[in-house]
């Protein structure tokens, strides 16, 4: 099978795989989808008897078809290996009437692990499949959690180099920590006198500078991007949706071919994109519950087919997940336009001229697979609460945004299928918001200190990522202003 990449917003433009991964978004500003959706190359039984990276393999290789079975292999094969803390790589817990699929056992024991362990080997095969010989340069600003993860990926990548901007005053203690730790030769964190947004803009600066891309030219540097809506991270998502369905099957928890849920605390829209490929490829999933939290943008959508980003932004225990703006939804969208670009384009333009577009009716029943629920920060509270009071079981703040969207649709619609929640970020990731939630005093204590009030409390191990951070060294301390950014990074790059 031979699949090719299309733009959401241009429907003539086709690339390869390689040629997708590398350029991230199309020119004309739209999102790389698939030009067909492979199904499952193998028995879900077939499944259940092989390791994660076996089922990354077979997820993977139809929509990386310009890659050899040598070349993909070998990305799998340095993504996922010792970087997590166990081998299963994504193991499946049950409570509280459903299969939490543990995706945070990657170096920054959040979900983004998944795809940025292998988004680099991806990047730098694909330069290689194209004759590229330039060094990448991956530029990123972040609020905070993504910095970390693309760190950790591209960390002594050859052929890569990375820097993240963040906002100097806008990230909690503990996320300044983990970056500014960072170890690698090719890596490079630097603060701003700024906000995100003001960070964001930068970056978005430097990408169109044209004396500066010139310089980079110049030197053998190309720029490139490792934001949620590159292809090569969409991708490795689809595959622990299979892994998780196979475990079912394997520990017997489900038969071959019985129908699953998937409920997702969803954001940016990409990992719940990921889980709906999986069933576009076959695996037998009935609905796909799609979890907000106060920023409920989606539900709403889900509900009335508007999408309506003029509203407040609020901040939540779920940070994550502080979202008006899901960028991946642009994919589905255009797929349940019935692949008509034009279409889309209109509905996008309208979001970014009118804040809002409205869904036809032909589309609304195109998403009838999913179900928006939203759940507030009370709730968000009380239901880490009852799982660790009840189960032991302890979850992070977005994992029970999910937790309680699935509980209340469950009592909404008596729907017995069994269920997977995508369970995002380790409890010790938002380690202040779980022990409020759990009744354990946090007040007076720093992140590091409340994260072994936790690991004793709960009496679970600390995962190794805050251990190392216990005694690492601070390796970053550059701090600039907004104007400055283009400059710190020539000065890294010494062109
Ligand atoms: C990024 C993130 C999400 C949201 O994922 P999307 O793919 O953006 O929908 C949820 N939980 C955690 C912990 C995250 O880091």
């Amino acid at each position: 099978m031979s699949i090719f990449y299309r733009s959401t917003r241009d429907n003539s433009l086709s690339y390869t795989a390689s040629e997708a991964i590398l350029q991230g978004l199309s020119k004309e500003g739209g999102l790389f989808v698939p030009s067909e959706i492979p199904t499952l190359s193998h028995s879900l039984k077939e499944f259940a008897d092989m390791s994660y990276k076996e089922v990354a393999y077979y997820v993977m290789k139809d929509y990386l078809s310009d890659f050899t079975e040598e070349e993909l292999k070998g990305c799998i094969d340095r993504a996922y290996d010792e970087k997590f803390d166990t081998e299963e790589i994504a193991p499946v817990k049950a409570a509280n009437g459903a299969y939490f699929l543990e995706l945070y056992h990657g170096k920054t024991i959040a979900f983004k692990d998944m795809a940025l362990s292998i988004l680099p080997h991806l990047m730098i095969t694909s330069a290689k499949k194209q004759g590229e010989n330039k060094t990448i340069v991956i530029l990123t600003a972040t609020s905070g959690d993504t910095g970390k993860a693309a760190l950790a990926g591209f960390a002594d990548v050859p052929g890569t180099k990375i820097v993240v901007f963040y906002p100097k005053d806008g990230v909690s203690p503990l996320q300044e920590r983990q970056m500014a730790t960072q170890t690698g030769n090719n890596v490079k964190v630097i603060g701003i006198r700024g906000n995100f947004d003001e960070a964001q803009t930068g970056v978005k600066n430097m990408f169109a500078d044209k004396a500066l891309l010139e310089r980079m030219e110049k030197n053998n540097f190309r720029f490139s991007s490792a934001n949620s809506i590159n292809i090569g991270r969409l991708v490795p998502q689809v595959v622990y949706y299979v892994f998780a369905y196979s475990r079912l099957l394997k520990t017997g928890a489900i038969k071959e071919g019985d129908p699953i849920n998937i409920t997702v605390p969803t954001g940016n829209f990409g990992n719940i994109l990921a889980a709906y490929f999986a069933k576009l490829m076959g695996l037998p999933v009935n609905k796909l519950i799609c979890a907000s939290n106060s920023n409920k943008v989606l539900f709403d959508f889900f509900e009335t087919g508007v999408y309506d980003k003029k509203r407040d932004f609020v901040l939540t225990m779920s940070p994550s997940m502080d979202i008006l703006i899901s960028s991946n939804l642009e994919r589905l969208i255009f797929m349940a336009t019935g692949n008509d670009d034009e279409m889309n384009r209109k509905l996008m333009s309208a979001l970014s001229e009118k804040g809002q577009y409205e869904i036809t009716e032909d589309m609304k029943n195109y998403l009838s697979d999913f179900v928006g629920g939203y759940t507030g920060e009370e709730e968000t509270a009380s239901i880490i609460n009852k799982i660790y009071k009840n189960e032991g079981y302890l979850i992070d703040t977005h994992t029970a945004v999910a937790a309680n969207v699935y509980e209340g649709y469950v009592a909404g619609t008596g729907d017995k299928t069994p269920t997977v929640i995508a369970s995002t970020a380790s409890p010790f990731k938002f380690t202040r918001s779980v022990c409020e939630a759990i009744g354990v005093d946090a007040e007076g204590h720093d992140d590091m200190a409340l994260a072994d009030i936790l690991s004793q409390t709960a009496k679970i191990k600390l995962p190794m990522a805050i251990e190392e951070l216990k005694s690492a060294k601070v390796l970053h301390d550059t701090v600039c202003d907004i104007d400055e950014m283009t400059s710190e990074v020539e000065k890294f790059l010494g062109v």
